[in-house]
């Protein structure tokens, strides 16, 4: 039996050489905590509507004679239930955008396309409010990327402006090209929030007021899905905020020069 020799190269233990592998087992347990974090976090957020949904039904099944109670709590299942499909669709978008190996269809999009569609879909909310949908003028602008994700991000935008929001105001949608870089704008006249809240609204399940989110259908993921489709998309996303001042959210996109656009698909892994 011959002898297999095998070289290894030992990096010298040099202070650096510990300190990096120090690093790299931080960084490896802080991606786990966040993991567990999300799990536990998700498996909160899951229990209070699986709660009140079987809480509901055991009312039911001792079922009162009195039919408009049965009705009150059906009525109350179907909430929750409603509440609990939002969260677990939001749960599964949020994971397949987190995802390493997500191949998205890409193309050259028109922003005003975008812009148009989100605010078709934040309509009824808004009028429910009495709120003024303001959409600034239009102006040739291309993206390239998937257009319903973007109007995905918009729509969320759009509609936390309009429940986040007193009635009888205005929520403004402006777009800007300057530079290379298409800017769409969300402002609203709602509370605003403080340098405190702006640090973490990106934060999923982070909510100001978990109450007024839960009562208005929200379900805490809206801006990390935001954050994730735009940062896909090579762009970023801002806030400015001041209490009573209202909120303005700024998406910027890295602009496509229609010279450079050939219009066809792309198939892009993440
Ligand atoms: P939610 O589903 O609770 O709306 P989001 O991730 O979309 O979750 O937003 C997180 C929190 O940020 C919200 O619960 C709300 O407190 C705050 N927020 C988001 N948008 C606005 C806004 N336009 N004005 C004031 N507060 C906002």
């Amino acid at each position: 039996q011959g002898t297999l020799v095998v070289q290894v190269r030992v990096a010298p233990l040099t202070e650096e050489y510990i300190l990096l592998l120090a690093d790299d087992r931080t960084e490896i347990a802080r991606t786990e905590a966040v993991r567990n974090d999300f799990v536990a976090n998700v498996s909160h957020e899951l229990k209070t509507p699986v709660g009140a949904i079987s809480l509901l039904a055991e009312a039911l099944e001792s079922a009162p004679e009195d039919q408009a109670t049965v009705r009150r709590f059906a009525s109350r299942m179907m909430t929750e239930s409603a509440r609990l499909a939002a969260l677990v669709q939001d749960i599964i978008e949020l994971s397949r955008l987190q995802g390493k190996d997500v191949a998205r269809v890409a193309l050259a999009v028109d922003i005003n396309a975008v812009i148009a569609e989100a605010v078709d879909r934040t309509r009824l909310p808004a009028q429910s409010k009495n709120i003024t949908l303001a959409v600034g003028a239009s102006q040739p602008a291309l993206v390239y990327g998937d257009q319903g994700q973007l109007v995905t991000a918009l729509r969320n935008l759009i509609d936390n402006a309009v429940r986040y929001s007193p009635d009888n105001t205005q929520v403004g949608v402006g777009l800007q090209v300057i530079d290379g870089v298409v800017a769409v704008s969300i402002s609203d006249q709602g509370d605003g929030l403080t340098p405190q809240e702006q640090d973490r609204v990106f934060e999923r399940f982070y909510r100001v007021d978990a109450a007024r989110s839960r009562h208005t259908g929200g379900t805490g993921l809206g801006l990390s899905i935001v954050k994730h489709i735009v940062s896909n998309h090579g762009g970023e996303v801002t806030l400015w905020s001041a209490p009573k001042m209202g909120s303005t959210f700024t998406v910027r996109l890295p602009q496509l020069s229609p010279s450079t656009s050939d219009g066809g698909t792309h198939h892009r892994a993440e």
